[in-house]
């Protein structure tokens, strides 16, 4: 009998003998008293298994790291992942809500969920996760490319400042989390032309990645909407947007889980297919 379980019965012949007295000075047994009966013990009263460290929780179902022959980055501008096949890359922008990317990074965490975000280094959110995204990113698991620093419209503004923008938010990614985020940048607002692309090139960012299919996040939008948009846009090649703006999302996690395996999609991210 466990001591969960001696306090318990404890309780309950205390309270039966109407000698309760004791039980409330214990404090802890009254508070276990009122468990209901049908509760199966193995679930009420798991053992603990001493020195054990606590395993992550996997979600159903758990994503496995994919083996894939990778290929050559294309360079340019990419909308969808090269090819035939059953790959899907779910890419998280900007950041500006630290309680979203917290829990992107959780629901990374128990899934097994490759994902790769387009960091926008001005905001917060970045640091603040910063511990429990590191080791996803050391694994492998999370990829971290470049979103710029502040968010420009990059159509808007000189060469200089493109280049500025990238290097600034690069020179955050390696030392926030000790990797190199080129060749990989996503314009803000997804708007670019050869001028952009050229000058992104020129401080090593010769692959811009658009997208193909938005799950509608970078502002506020229903739960409704955002189940539409997971049901139109996993599908296999596609690189799909998400950002870590609003909290719509943190009611989706699942959904675009269950999504992903139900279709036999594989998540990856940029760096498990590409060679840089
Ligand atoms: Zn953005």
């Amino acid at each position: 009998m466990n001591r969960r379980t001696v306090l318990r019965a404890l309780g309950l012949s205390a309270l039966g003998l109407g000698v309760g007295a004791a039980a409330v000075e214990s404090g802890v047994a009254l508070a276990s008293v009122p468990e209901p009966p049908r509760v199966p013990r193995a679930v009420a009263h798991p053992r603990p298994v001493p020195h054990m460290v606590e395993a992550p929780t996997p979600l159903p179902p758990y994503f496995p790291k994919p083996q894939l022959d990778r290929i050559p980055i294309p360079g340019g501008a990419i909308h969808g992942l090269p090819g035939d096949g059953d790959l899907v890359a779910f890419t998280i922008d900007d950041g500006a809500s630290s309680e979203v990317v917290g829990a992107y990074a959780e629901f990374a965490r128990r899934s097994g969920m490759r994902l790769t975000f387009f960091v926008t280094a001005q905001y917060r959110s970045w640091t603040e996760h910063a511990d429990a995204l590191r080791p996803m990113v050391e694994s492998g698991q999370i990829q971290m490319a470049n979103h710029t620093y502040s968010h420009p419209d990059l159509l808007t503004v000189g060469d200089g400042r493109i280049r500025e923008e990238l290097e600034r938010c690069g020179d955050f990614i390696r030392a926030t989390f000790g990797v190199e985020a080129a060749p990989y940048f996503r314009p803000p607002y997804g708007t670019y032309d050869g001028r952009v692309l050229a000058a992104a090139r020129s401080v090593g960012y010769p692959q811009a990645v658009h997208w193909y299919g938005s799950v509608g996040d970078s502002g506020p939008i229903s739960d409704a909407d955002m189940s539409m948009l997971i049901d139109r846009w996993f599908l296999p090649q596609h690189i799909v947007i998400g950002h870590a703006n609003v909290a719509t999302v943190l009611n989706h996690f699942d959904e675009i889980a269950t999504t992903i395996r139900d279709r036999g999609l594989q998540p990856i991210t940029l760096d498990d297919l590409f060679a840089r």
